[in-house]
């Protein structure tokens, strides 16, 4: 074994788990290090405590004499808890979260050492963040973006540091990061979904989209994963022979959890507490050493925020025990990758799950009238749900039989499609008392029981309906909750606004009845968006036939997903409902496309090296084994030494093809990199990148695993599949 992975496995046996103690009751700590309605109360003025409330609630403005009290209340809260510093925290559109720590320690005119942090520090900063991905809207003579205070998203302490989460937008005020266009879109959905929600119950006067994630995870020995620069450098192994034993018995799902791994947990579930993330579910899933964790479900703003801060914290705690964790979306072929699966619904302020059943027929409709609206808007803008998941480390699960297909289709469950299909039936105009009462006995009245059996889950679809919410399982586990979250509050948010302008014109125009008018819209509903409803296996080859029949898209690549952001019909979205400005989106996209084609082209770089410094030159001292064994076996037998020799020489010619094959396609690589680096325009760029260059790393790949069987075990310099996947 070559030095570097003989020490890495050593040092992974010799692990022992790190000890995880847990004084105290959960409940006890959950929020301790988060600035809640607690602290407030405690720290801050009644006038300023109903001040901040009334941003939370109704996005009121805090005045700048408020936000003083509020910042000297945080600071002498966040100072108890041992915080030495602050920080403006936002999520930019590189996908990790950002931070730059200033400490509350100054000194004052005469030289005196104080602790402060006024209302300007809390509300407004001015992070030099001339480096953030920005898609062209800053020129770098006007470099200023601003950071400013996020009321919804209560501020935290996470180790010594104050972090107040914020958006970040241009100086010109364009969003420059996921938050921005997050928030307005939960208003639109309020505004839209409360209009609506007032049919069924006069008191409800806000709506709030709910959002609960499950995050799936792989967790690797740090040694190991520090031997393979292909982990280190692009978060997944990108050659690498299959190990005997995958994932093929089912032996890890819901299997019992190893207790190094057991242990990082609980430390991890800790510190969250303490952030007041309120994780709740943990458990192995289907491939070795991969894991998945999810939380109770909160307001989508304050979900986003946690899952973020989340896999900064796992990541941080993994070190302390000795893992790395992966959230790349396919870190090892053959086996299972990792998603993240958004569950999302919407909830009124007087209690009310929209898309739960209730126990009236009138309840029942308010449901219909949700989750029928929600079925019609993803048959809309199934494209553009599409491109809100769409990124390169992605592509290697959407239609790749194992996580949902690159086509967004919705799983409602044989139960609920029979209530359609009745509902469907409805006559056209006003219902005859007959109808309506066999409407509200037989079809509506029925919904509750019915789903309370309707456990028939289709594990292939990208969107499914799971009893009181919605899922969409087709986000990448490395990806920001946020874009796949906007799109879906914007679409429905649309969708609501043109049901509630059909429904008020059959009331005024027809005179028809208000639930005659919900029947009648919904009925021509759920007719036009039956395209969008599939019940059958998404891995399918027969469903990607059927679906180009009935028109939806099936973009499998990024470059041809993203295409979507920047429709015409998307920008029209977009700019009617106040979420994003032309502008706005085609910076993002320049983005988008940009950040794809550089993570290819990494991946090529990171391939090409391994396989020229560490698979060839280890394949040649294997081959000069064996050419010395040949001669010697010549020295000894003369002219009858081939009957000794054939595997030996055949190994030789294998080794040398591989070796050539390798070779060549490095070099054509780089040669299609060097064209694509030529081009202008970021998305032919990108486009160039996915189709000239991508290709090359399956060619080249094959040839390297197909040298890993070879070569002499002894030899082999990168850390195996089986030692990554195995060890714990
Ligand atoms: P499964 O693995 O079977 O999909 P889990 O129980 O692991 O289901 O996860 C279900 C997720 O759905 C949890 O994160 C939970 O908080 C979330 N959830 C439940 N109800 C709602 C809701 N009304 N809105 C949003 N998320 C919800
Ligand atoms: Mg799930």
């Amino acid at each position: 074994m070559s030095t570097l992975r003989f020490r890495a496995v050593e040092d992974s046996f010799n692990r022992k788990p790190i000890e995880v103690h847990e004084p105290e009751r959960r409940s006890a700590i959950f929020g301790k290090n988060v600035f809640n309605e607690a602290a407030m109360r405690q720290y801050l003025t009644k006038d300023s405590y109903k001040s901040v409330k009334d941003a939370i609630e109704n996005g009121s403005k805090i005045e700048r004499h408020v936000a003083d009290h509020v910042s000297t209340g945080m600071k002498e809260w966040a100072i108890t808890k041992g915080a030495t510093h602050y920080t403006h925290w936002f999520q930019p559109l590189t996908g990790a979260t950002a931070e730059k720590h200033d400490a509350f320690f100054e000194t004052t005119s005469d030289g005196m050492p104080i602790e402060k942090f006024g209302g300007g520090q809390l509300v407004q900063q001015e992070p030099d963040a001339s480096s953030f991905p920005n898609g062209g809207i800053r020129n770098t003579f006007e470099a200023r973006g601003y950071t400013a205070w996020d009321p919804t998203s209560p501020a935290f302490i996470y180790g010594t540091t104050l972090c107040i989460p914020t958006v970040f937008v241009a100086y010109t005020g364009e969003a420059l990061d996921y938050k921005t266009p997050l928030l307005r879109s939960l208003q639109t959905i309020d505004n839209a979904a409360t209009a609506v929600a007032k049919y069924f119950d006069k008191g409800v006067s806000k709506v709030y989209a709910t959002l609960g994630w499950e995050q799936e995870y792989f967790l690797i020995d740090k040694a190991l994963a520090a031997s393979r620069p292909d982990i280190l450098l692009s978060g997944r192994t990108l050659l690498g022979h299959a190990s005997a034993k995958g994932q093929q018995l089912d032996d890890h799902y819901f299997g019992s959890i190893p207790s190094r791994v057991l242990n990082y947990m609980r430390d991890l579930e800790t510190e969250c507490m303490y952030l007041g993330v309120p994780v709740k579910t943990r458990h192995n899933e289907v491939a070795p050493n991969q894991f998945e964790l999810a939380p109770i479900f909160e307001e989508a703003n304050l979900a986003v925020d946690h899952n973020s801060l989340l896999m900064d914290v796992m990541d941080k705690i993994a070190d302390r025990h000795n893992f790395k964790v992966l959230f790349h979306e396919k870190p090892f072929a053959g086996i299972n990758g990792s998603g993240k699966h958004n569950n999302w619904s919407l909830a009124t302020n007087t209690g009310t799950n929209l898309l739960s059943p209730g126990s009236t027929p009138m309840k029942n409709l308010q449901f219909l009238t949700f989750f029928i609206n929600t079925i019609k808007a993803v048959h809309e803008y199934e494209e553009l749900i599409r491109a809100a998941i769409a990124s390169a480390s992605n592509d290697h699960r959407l239609g790749a039989n194992e996580a949902p297909p690159a086509i967004i289709s919705v799983f409602i469950g044989s139960q609920l499609t029979e209530v359609l299909d009745e509902l469907e039936k409805v006559t056209n105009g006003k219902l005859s008392p007959q109808e309506k009462t066999e409407l509200k006995l037989n079809v509506v009245g029925k919904i509750p029981e019915i789903l309370l059996d309707n456990t028939d889950r289709n594990r292939t679809s990208p969107f499914a309906f799971t009893g009181n919410k919605f899922e969409l399982r087709a986000v990448g586990s490395l990806s920001n909750c946020a874009m796949p979250m906007t799109v879906l509050n914007a679409i429905v948010a649309k969708q609501l606004i043109l049901f509630k302008e059909s429904v008020d014109k059959l009331i005024k125009e027809k005179k028809m009845k208000k639930d005659d008018a919900i029947f009648n819209v919904l009925r021509e509903y759920i007719k036009t968006s039956k395209d969008i409803r599939f019940e059958g296996d998404g891995y399918g080859e027969a469903w990607e036939k059927e679906a180009k029949k009935r028109g939806l898209s099936n973009n499998k690549t990024t470059p041809e997903a993203l295409k979507a952001n920047v429709s015409k019909k998307t920008i029209q979205l977009y700019e009617d409902l106040g979420i994003m400005t032309k502008v706005e989106i085609e910076a993002r996209h320049e983005i988008q496309v940009e950040e794809y084609a550089m993570h290819i082209q990494i991946e090529g770089r990171v391939l090409g090296d391994i396989a020229r410094n560490h698979v060839i030159p280890t394949a040649i001292r294997y081959q000069n084994i064996l050419i010395e064994n040949v001669q010697g076996l010549k020295n000894i037998y003369g002219n009858s030494f081939k009957k000794f020799a054939g595997e030996q020489m055949q190994l030789i010619e294998s080794i040398s093809e591989h070796i050539a094959k390798i070779n060549k396609g490095i070099t054509d690589m780089i040669e299609e990199r060097k064209k694509a680096n030529k081009i202008e325009d970021a998305e032919k760029r990108a486009f160039a990148y996915c189709d000239k260059v991508k290709p090359y790393f399956n060619e080249i790949r094959y040839h390297c695993d197909k040298l890993e069987l070879l070569v002499d075990d002894e030899l082999w310099p990168l850390t195996k599949y089986r030692e990554l996947l195995f060890t714990r």
